[in-house]
């Protein structure tokens, strides 16, 4: 495997970032490297270094969102705004948590921010830290900023506070710190900083110097394409012949074999452990493939018996645990039968318990997941795409899974040319938005049907029942959307998943 992607370093508090680099790109033996964005030599934590290739998605990760955790302390102000400087200013106010979270509000949204004097910003082609040391007096202008969240977490000892702050790039902890203080008629500096969330990496993920140096890096490998992926549902049997036994290893041999998707289905329950999911998990993110899971086929939101309810929200707040040990971040569900009800009855009760499950149950664990209800293949099941495109309209939690074998069933065989598939992706972007359209779940397989409705997947050689895969292709790349085709061919689904994927390459 080629050595190239992003490694994820957890920087020691003392060292510089351009050390930290030159250092893992010594340990790795690579032509190059390169950081992601500068971290204090006093700050420790997440530093993201682009490795040969890797450095390459300089653009796509200088920018990415911050966490940083971070303690004042109140009273005292150094001039370089951390533990190292000199204490410039002193005062004798104590502060107290009622008093910082009074003013903490208000720091929230965009603002300008002066930098701090001791800082890598250029005036007339030098450091400003440099020109500081020196003694030089110079101006430095304010930069727009926002700050998304901030919290005090707790306090330490008198005037000492820890904080988060979920902040853009180019936010500086130390200017906070003073400008936090000067909001409570005081001074403050930072005695510790660390970064624990750049975009998707986080902390948990980071290596330190010495891992890398006994030869354990990991390397996240990052898809330059565009974001389309393909992959299949479960293991094909070819999977399984190539001499692989458990779905751990599922995302290399997907890897191996040119695929960057794969669902498993826990259509007949939850039968795996979590500590199992969290392997999987972790081998998805090493071979760049993302994991989707489909819920148990027993769910069911149409179905006006309340303990059914009761189940149903269990199911499927289970299922978002998985969907996290998995580091995935579709959840697909069927949404329900009509049963006994009028299908206006049907969908109304669906949608209701939808909203009521989104507003009542605690999802804060799971940000980044979404529930993608499903479009489904028989009549009696709730499902046609139109009437899951607007039953996401409620949240923006919810991005539909299209299953154009299922549309293709519904439609008697109708779904045929690249209009028709328009047609779909139309109504979604005036229903849901360009975003949640372009980021939708796709299953595709041809399935044979009936008088029901589906009765059965097929191959992706089947010619009687389609639907053609070629159309849709080029419906995607015309719109220029990044779905996650999900193929569910029978027993094929791998193979066809590449035979899919040629075809978008092709055209
Ligand atoms: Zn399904
Ligand atoms: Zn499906």
């Amino acid at each position: 495997m080629d050595n190239s992607g992003i490694i994820v370093l957890n920087k020691p508090r003392g060292m510089s970032s351009f050390l930290a680099v030159q250092l893992t790109k010594k340990a790795l033996s690579a032509k190059k490297a390169g950081h992601m964005g500068t971290l204090d030599p006093l700050a420790d934590g997440l530093l993201l270094v682009g490795i040969n290739k890797g450095t390459k998605l300089f653009d796509k990760f200088l920018h990415c969102n911050k966490v940083y955790r971070t303690v004042f302390k109140f009273g005292e102000e150094t001039d370089t705004l951390d533990s190292e400087g000199k204490i410039i200013n002193k005062n004798n106010v104590v502060v107290n948590s009622e008093m910082i979270e009074n003013v903490l509000p208000s720091f929230v949204g965009k603002s300008a921010q002066m930098p701090p004097k001791y800082s890598a910003k250029k005036i007339n082609g030098q450091k400003a830290c440099d020109l500081a040391r020196k003694g030089q007096d110079f101006e430095l202008s304010p930069k727009e900023i926002e700050i998304f969240d901030v919290k005090l977490l707790r306090q330490i000892d008198t005037n000492v506070f820890e904080f988060e702050i979920f902040c853009t790039s180019g936010f500086y902890v130390r200017s906070f710190a003073r400008d936090l203080a000067k909001k409570l008629d005081t001074f403050a500096f930072a005695l510790s900083i660390t970064r624990t969330k750049c975009g998707d990496f986080s902390l948990e993920q980071a290596q330190t110097l010495e891992e890398i140096k006994e030869g354990n890096a990991k390397v996240y490998v990052i898809e330059e394409e565009d974001g389309i992926r393909f992959g299949p549902s479960g293991n094909s049997p070819s999977f399984f012949e190539a001499g692989y036994k458990t779905s751990v290893e599922a995302p290399k041999w997907l890897k191996s074999v040119g695929l960057n998707a794969y669902e498993y289905s826990f259509g007949r329950g939850y039968t795996m452990s979590i500590p199992t999911a969290e392997k999987i998990g972790q081998e998805a993110e090493k071979y760049g493939v993302r994991v989707s899971i489909h819920a148990p086929y027993y769910i069911n939101f149409a179905n006006p018996d309340e303990e059914m309810k009761t189940k149903s929200f269990g199911y499927v707040l289970k299922g978002l645990e998985y969907v996290k040990a998995m580091k995935g971040n579709h959840f697909v569900f069927h949404i329900g039968s009509q049963g006994k009800q009028t299908r206006e009855e049907a969908i109304t009760l669906a949608t209701n318990r939808l909203k009521e499950f989104l507003e009542t149950v605690d999802l804060s664990a799971y940000q980044d997941i979404y529930l993608c209800p499903e479009t489904m293949g028989k009549y009696l099941q709730i499902g046609t795409y139109k009437e899951i495109i607007d039953i996401c309209t409620i949240s923006e939690k919810l991005i539909p899974t299209f299953d154009f074998g299922h549309i293709n069933c519904t439609m008697k065989g109708e779904l045929k040319k690249v209009g028709d598939y328009l047609k779909i992706f139309n109504y979604c972007i005036e229903k849901l938005g360009f975003e949640r359209t372009k980021n939708c779940h796709i299953h595709f397989s041809k399935i044979e049907f009936g008088d029901k409705g589906e009765i059965r997947h097929l191959n992706y050689n089947d010619e009687l029942y389609g639907p053609d895969f070629t159309p849709l292709a080029k419906a995607i790349k015309q719109l220029k959307l990044n779905p996650t085709i999900i193929c569910e061919s029978r027993d094929f689904m791998a193979e066809d998943a590449l035979i899919m994927k040629n075809i978008y390459k092709n055209i």
